[in-house]
């Protein structure tokens, strides 16, 4: 629904704590917030009443598009006051915040694909707002010891024919660096050389301590001027981040380009905004002063406060108004059961522990560090400072040693592939003789599973496939000797070609193409020896999750939507019943009986049933897995976006139902041991599901309504419209072949199968697991 480069970012994680902080001071709780990202001082009375008074002379109408010219003027003047620096009046444009200005010149700028230098720490916004406009950030990370300042020969390494620009936010948010005039001078040396332009962010350049002499990059030289967009703004020294108002100077063909994308945009900044910012910055300049005074005070006491707790280093920043100390000694550690991992998990802990907030350096680039703000009250710094040294006391070395690494690995191809079930024996051939082509002996894995004692040999040069093959199936005794019934293929890195499924069922051959994900082999496996098993032994398969309890089998069919996993697993919960097999059964008939095989040797399971049957999650722990979200992009699960509660935001390495298509290879033993697992049983039951609001909860059928149910594998009941599945013969998507004969055949099976199993119709709508133990268990 929503577009590729949005889905991509996420929301601004200052204001994201902020406005939890916010909500806890609304409950009640006593929060000490430092994550704040604008100043504690009231807006200048001059500029406030400017403010009523444009309101007074009905400036209440669009201004020019790039601003009113008195507000250009005046910057003008302060950049020539401050800066020593001349611009003219079509260099200049005013624009509703910095952030503004900034989203302008990427618009003005970037072409997609082009690369924007992004130093990190960086400001959160750098790179979504690069991403936005389709360019590509490339994040240089600086180093500590160098006081997180970029070297030249760190921008020389990083530019390339593709980059378009850099962005120097000088003094730097999250980190207070700032740039000395030969530290500037040495970065401009590299940008002379080179066809770049240099966004220069300097929303801070007012306040800067310890005489700190901050001077403007476009000062260095014409030559660098040409090339520089300066970024400024009255949010942050004049305490005005509401009104919101930024500006930018820079050649006048780049502000003209960004004036027209401001006129299809916001026409115009707020125009009340502009008069009270014209006052700011041209009137008398004695707050700002006073502002950096008391700033200067309070980052004194922070960083001595913050040296003396034990294992923290802090760079001491000559600007802005953050620190960002370095609290990585303390990640690892441990209280009351909350292990703390990185940068997100420390904030959690402290916003928990302390009542302090405080944002993830991680989300600047930089997971070793936190940031604070000292754009707060002396007493609340001293406040939130001893909080935050306490709760950081109580975190000690875990007592167990928890593993951490996950046995898990990402696949290229997430999904189910297209099948082509009908492929000619010269098709085969040809395919047969591209796939040996590309198995080399130095990357070539041969394994034969034993599934319902049909032999299916697996041909890859896929490590992942073969593991979870090996994992998933028993093996076939003798492997030497033996002729498998049936061979699969699956061969990845052919260029050129689309992920597919190919198979001949006269030869029993299948063959993948580039897909390294799990699922479609295992789907073409059993389906290979669906087709086989039918002709030579005369069973048949059922898809279902089954269950058996004192010897009788009772398994779930349906399609997705009708909770066939809550029901199952809801059973499970009851001592009463021993888990069977997850997806599919092989069954056989003698003598009246239906005995039903769970052929594999461990499940491939989705994660996500952890939702339904938390126990599985330290199982998973300990199996190999297949596609867990590690980052929150990755998170398909819009609940938990939605509430905004996420464990991998709370330190959590990963998210084991963050995705429908992460997977684990589980041992069922490992549920309940040999008491809560039986891999044969006798099938008694079958429960075709429906989920509707009104039919009877379970009705018996008759065989011949239970057969064309079956036979048509339909969603049944209200939910159709919800969950509108294909409707698939015999709810089984592993079937492969779909021809009339093969049909034909599955009809006989059902049919005789019917014979001798019981068959409800349960809709699990308006009857849970209890309906079904009153069936089962009498
Ligand atoms: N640049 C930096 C580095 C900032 O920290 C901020 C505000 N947090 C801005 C730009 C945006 O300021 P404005 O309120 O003018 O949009």
């Amino acid at each position: 629904m929503i577009s590729e480069k949005v889905n991509q970012i996420g929301a601004s994680p200052t204001l994201k704590i902020s406005a939890k902080a916010k909500a806890m001071r609304a409950d009640g709780i006593d929060i000490v917030d430092l994550s704040v990202g604008e100043p504690d001082f009231p807006t200048p009375e001059n500029a406030k009443a400017a403010g009523i008074r444009a309101i007074q002379q009905n400036f209440t109408k669009y201004t020019e598009n790039e601003g009113i010219p008195a507000l250009k003027k005046a910057v003008l003047s302060r950049m020539k006051e401050d800066y020593e620096l001349t611009y003219e009046m079509n260099q200049v444009i005013i624009s509703p915040g910095a952030k503004a200005s900034l989203f302008l010149i990427f618009q003005v700028l970037i072409d997609e694909g082009e690369e924007v230098i992004i130093p990190a720490p960086y400001w959160v916004t750098y790179p979504m707002a690069v991403a936005l406009s389709k360019g590509k950030p490339v994040i240089v990370p600086t180093k500590e010891e160098n006081g997180f300042l970029l070297t030249p020969e760190e921008l020389k390494a990083a530019i390339n024919p593709s980059t378009k620009a850099i962005i120097l936010n000088n003094p730097s948010n999250p980190t207070g660096a700032a740039y000395t005039k030969s530290r500037l001078e040495a970065l401009a040396e590299v940008i002379q050389g080179e066809d770049v332009f240099v966004i220069a962010d300097e929303i801070y350049g007012q306040l800067v301590y310890d005489d700190f002499e901050f001077r403007s990059f476009a000062s260095l030289g014409e030559d660098i001027k040409k090339k520089t967009i300066v970024v400024n703004g009255v949010s942050k020294s004049y305490s005005m981040t509401g009104w919101r108002i930024g500006y930018a100077l820079g050649p006048a063909e780049i502000i003209d380009g960004m004036a027209k994308v401001q006129s299809h945009s916001t026409s115009n900044p707020c125009s009340i905004s502009q008069y009270a910012s014209l006052e700011a910055l041209s009137g008398q300049q004695h707050e700002v002063s006073r502002m950096v005074a008391e700033f200067q005070r309070r980052r004194n006491y922070c960083l001595r406060r913050l040296k003396s707790i034990p294992n923290i280093s802090c760079f001491e920043p000559q600007g802005a108004f953050y620190l960002f100390p370095n609290f990585s000694a303390y990640y690892n550690k441990e209280a009351n059961g909350t292990v703390v991992r990185n940068s997100y998990g420390m904030a959690y802990y402290l916003l928990r522990e302390a009542r302090v907030a405080i944002v993830p350096g991680d989300s600047f680039g930089n997971d070793a560090c936190i940031r604070l703000s000292y754009a707060t009250s002396m007493e609340n710094l001293e406040k939130g400072i001893d909080r935050i040294s306490e709760a950081l006391a109580k975190l000690k070395i875990p007592k167990k040693i928890r593993r951490v690494a996950l046995n898990n690995t990402v696949t290229r191809v997430k999904k189910s592939v297209p099948v082509e079930a009908t492929v000619t024996a010269k098709m085969r051939d040809a395919l047969v003789a591209e796939m040996d082509g590309h198995l080399t002996p130095e990357n070539y894995y041969e394994w034969n599973a034993n599934i319902s004692g049909v032999i299916v040999q697996l041909r890859t040069n896929v490590s992942h496939l073969s593991d979870f093959w090996i994992e998933n199936w028993y093996p076939a005794q003798l492997e030497a000797d033996l002729e498998p019934h049936g061979i699969i293929y699956a061969v990845d890195g052919i260029v050129g070609r689309e992920p597919r499924v190919f198979y001949n069922s006269e030869t029993k051959t299948g063959v993948i193409v580039n897909s390294d994900n799990y699922g479609p082999l295992r789907s073409l496996a059993l389906g290979m020896v669906m087709d086989i098993s039918e002709r030579l032994f005369g069973g048949c398969a059922v898809r279902g999750m089954s269950a058996d309890a004192g010897g009788k089998g009772l398994i779930l069919v349906g399609p997705p939507g009708t909770r066939k996993t809550d029901l199952f697993y809801g059973l499970l919960g009851d001592n009463s019943f021993r888990l069977h097999a997850n997806d599919i059964v092989f069954v056989r008939q003698s003598g009246g009986r239906v005995s039903a095989e769970c052929v594999e040797r461990k499940l491939y399971l989705p994660t996500n049933t952890v939702e339904v049957f938390p126990r599985l999650a330290p199982l998973f722990d300990n199996s190999k897995c297949e596609n867990i979200v590690t980052h929150k992009e990755d998170c398909r699960d819009a609940e938990c976006l939605r509430r905004d509660d996420c464990r991998l935001d709370r330190g959590s390495l990963f998210c084991y139902k963050a995705s429908p298509e992460a997977h684990a290879m589980l041992d069922p033993y490992w549920i309940g041991g040999k008491a809560a697992h039986t891999k044969r049983t006798e099938l008694n039951w079958v429960f075709l599901l429906r989920n509707d609001p009104i039919s009877p909860a379970a009705i018996k059928l008759r065989k011949d309504e239970a057969l064309r149910i079956l036979e048509a594998g339909e969603s049944a009941g209200a939910k159709k419209a919800l969950s509108p599945a294909k409707p698939q013969p015999y709810y089984n998507p592993h079937l492969l072949l779909t021809t009339e004969e093969r049909l034909e055949l599955q009809k006989v099976y059902f049919d005789r199968l019917l014979d001798t199993v019981t068959c409800y119709l349960f809709n699990s709508g308006v009857a849970g697991p209890d309906e079904i133990k009153k069936i089962v268990l009498v």
